[in-house]
């Protein structure tokens, strides 16, 4: 038996925000970042909808990039202590993780960060609250998806927490939200959105459910991003859709090994973090021509919908250039070498990275298997530029 999940209401464009007015309830804790909502005026305008709507509002202040645990149990204390019956996140994809991992802790205080880690095995939530999401950023797509990931910087592991029960009750798809991320975010997530939707296209749990978001996604990318980057805020908001349908498309269809190394090359140079768009950008091409070996008809299938032509070997070469020249577009590097990682930092590292990738939860979803020594081979492409041919 197969499950497809997704929020049970989406709200989208113009002033979607205001749905915020007709939420049915008594108490709402508002998650939120860094303060740019706060700047924008947009934290302003969500808690006096909440007013509006009767509700009594706190907020849940400063979730930092990349979440840790503490933050989680300092916010899912807060919730204790107020008993929301709403939880409103709203950011990038940090808050709106963080707020999820609240959520469970809020309802089952006895649980624990290591009874989450086996995939899909969560208590029942919404015995307490419901969860409303709102994305500023267009990538993570968190908004509508059964994932979160929360950092114990402690013990130096992410926590990759997949399970439906924390796929949202309702999506707020705001385009003005998006209008204020500049250009690099822009690129980063964009191509994050763009590789969640060519992953779940090729992933080995595909569907019939998921196939049409995943190449409307690559469509809407192909067609807005570069524009989005650009400052045309119509095709921003058009970006801001497309993540959406990405997320709809991965949650459901999982991701590949593209995720896998950057999940385990973001943090792993001493040069400075990866931002994980820009990782899985430079990365993706390299793996379609690695994966390419047993999925050429399904990487095929996406270039066609783009009107690319040909045979599907030179669909599959043209769909990589393709992804080349959004990079270069957007000024995103063709290597890790390029990127500024240090050869000698890397070599050191490198079997291990590729041990940990193979060990990542996206791996298993990936259309053609790797080993920890073939992983190593992919990583040196990736590393110096040069061509997979294995
Ligand atoms: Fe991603």
């Amino acid at each position: 038996m197969m499950r497809f999940t997704l929020p049970r209401d989406l709200y989208y464009g113009k002033d979607a925000l205001e749905v915020l007015k007709t939420l049915k309830g008594k108490k709402a804790m508002v998650v939120v970042g860094g303060g740019s909502m706060k700047r924008f005026g947009f934290l302003d305008k969500v808690e006096a909808y909440l007013k509006e709507a009767g509700m009594e509002v706190q907020l849940f202040e400063g979730v930092e990039p990349d979440p840790s645990v503490e933050t989680v149990m300092k916010g899912a204390a807060a919730m204790r202590e107020f008993e929301p019956d709403w939880i409103v996140a709203m950011g990038g994809g940090s808050p709106i993780d963080a707020a999820k991992a609240m959520w469970v802790f809020y309802e089952y205080p006895d649980c624990t960060f290591e009874q989450l880690i086996t995939p899909f095995s969560f208590p029942e939530l919404r015995q307490k609250a419901k969860f409303l999401a709102i994305p500023s950023t267009s990538g993570t797509a968190t908004e509508v998806t059964a994932f979160s990931v929360i950092t114990d910087y402690a013990k130096g592991i992410k926590y990759p927490l997949a399970d439906f029960n924390i796929t949202p009750d309702i999506a707020v798809v705001d385009p003005a939200l998006a209008e204020t991320m500049p250009p690099k975010l822009v690129a980063y997530t964009g191509m994050d959105a763009l590789t969640h939707a060519i992953e779940a296209y090729v992933s080995t749990l595909n569907s019939p459910f998921t196939d049409p978001l995943a190449i409307k996604a690559i469509q809407m990318v192909n067609k807005y991003l570069v524009d989005s980057y650009n400052g045309n805020m119509g095709a921003r908001e058009q970006m801001h859709y497309a993540q959406c349908l990405a997320g709809q498309a991965f949650s459901n269809a999982l991701l590949g090994i593209v995720h896998s190394m950057a999940h385990k090359t973001g943090a792993a140079f001493s040069t400075g973090h990866i931002a994980h768009g820009c990782a899985n950008a430079m990365y993706l091409p390299y793996v379609i021509k690695y994966n390419a070996k047993v999925a050429e008809a399904r990487y095929a299938d996406i270039a066609r919908s783009i009107g690319i032509d040909g045979t599907d070997a030179e669909c599959v070469e043209t769909l990589r250039s393709r992804i080349d020249s959004f990079n270069k577009q957007m000024n995103i590097p063709k290597s890790l070498k390029e990127f500024g990682i240090n050869e000698d930092e890397f070599k050191e590292k490198v079997a291990e990275i590729s041990k940990n990738a193979v060990a990542d939860a996206c791996t298993g979803s990936n259309p053609r298997e790797i080993t920890p020594e073939v992983m190593e081979k992919l990583f040196n492409c990736v590393y110096y530029g040069t061509e997979v041919d294995f």
